[in-house]
């Protein structure tokens, strides 16, 4: 794997060639957005983390006055961007339940397959169906469980912070186009304001997606394993699984501290999409739209037997 660290390249008979400055584009960011967009089936661009994405999206394809149907129960971030920081700049959002058709007044659609941290999937034949734009927050599927512009979608949104690098040491966000008219726009807000990654990150999204399938896979089968026995188990009131994947989420009836705190194997850590599992309670960045007994639980790569047994030993504290 090579890394191309360049700012500038030289002219070519006088000429900017493929490259020029790295603010635009790069090679080695060029190499994982051909394989990105290979696996989903679009044209891929890279972005400094998921939030830089989805700005750009917001900023590149919206104009002021203009409304985001926004899936509520999705990533609490997204709804802070839109509300908090592009509603001055004149973005309209409105919350909506997506396992159901977006609202009519909608100019973009904006759903997450599925819902970080409630494991809701969204409709998307009834989101394909609106005349709006459709986009897809696929961070937690990863393109080996779904492939959202096959299903309709205009465009997809990964944080390639979680699954897609995979190992909690890269920070990048990912746009996939099924239009050239899309790519070429945010293509040029890239180049402009200059929310591109860096070419170390870039090689690890590349090394990262040699090891994707392998990954997921397991951790869904884990994750299975683990719904099911949370399901039994007397302290757990409700347990959230879309039936594949490697995130998942439960309620314990008590507080959630005394059990996120004392699993061992398990980090008590926030994110998701790594190697290592994690767990933490989303009421304390959530607030009231979280049930106080909420527990987000990323599954990583470890022994389903091991975690089981981490998980049981912790439970008793709720
Ligand atoms: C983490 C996450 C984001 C934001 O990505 P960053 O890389 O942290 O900026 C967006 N959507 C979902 C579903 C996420 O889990």
């Amino acid at each position: 794997m090579s890394v191309d660290r360049h700012t500038v390249w030289p002219f070519v008979d006088g000429e900017p060639g493929q490259y020029s400055y790295v603010r635009e584009a790069h090679p080695t960011g060029a190499e994982a957005e051909r394989k990105l967009g290979e696996l989903e089936g679009g044209r891929a661009l890279l972005f400094s983390s998921g939030m830089a994405a989805a700005t750009s999206i917001l900023l590149a394809l919206m104009q002021p006055g203009q409304t985001v149907a926004l899936a509520e129960g999705g990533y609490f971030g997204m709804e802070i961007l839109m509300r908090d920081v592009l509603g001055p700049w004149g973005l309209k959002t409105l919350l909506f339940d997506q396992t159901g058709p977006p609202p009519d007044e909608a100019d973009l659609v904006w759903v997450e397959a599925p819902s970080n941290p409630f494991l809701t999937m969204p409709d998307l034949a009834a989101a394909a169906a609106h005349p709006a734009k459709v986009v897809v927050d696929s961070t937690v599927s990863t393109p080996v469980f779904l492939n959202p512009l096959a299903e309709g979608a205009d465009l997809v949104l990964h944080s390639a912070t979680k699954y897609l690098t995979g190992h909690s040491d890269a920070m990048a966000g990912a746009v996939v186009c099924k239009d050239e008219a899309d790519y070429d726009r945010l293509f040029h807000f890239r180049h402009v304001a200059g929310p591109i990654c860096s070419a170390d990150t870039a090689a690890l999204v590349t090394r990262g997606l040699k090891t994707l399938r392998v990954r997921v896979e397991r951790q869904s089968a884990t994750a299975a394993e683990l719904a099911e026995r949370l399901r039994a188990h007397p302290a757990v009131q409700t347990v959230r699984y879309p039936g594949f994947g490697g995130l998942l989420s439960f309620d314990v009836a008590g507080d959630p501290i005394p059990v996120e705190t004392a699993t061992r194997l398990i980090k008590n850590a926030t994110s998701l999409g790594g190697v290592d599992s994690s767990m933490e309670s989303r009421h304390r960045w959530e607030g009231d739209r979280c049930p106080v007994g909420l527990l987000r639980l990323s599954v990583g790569l470890e022994d389903a037997g091991e975690l089981w047994a981490d998980l049981e030993q912790a439970l008793p504290s709720a």
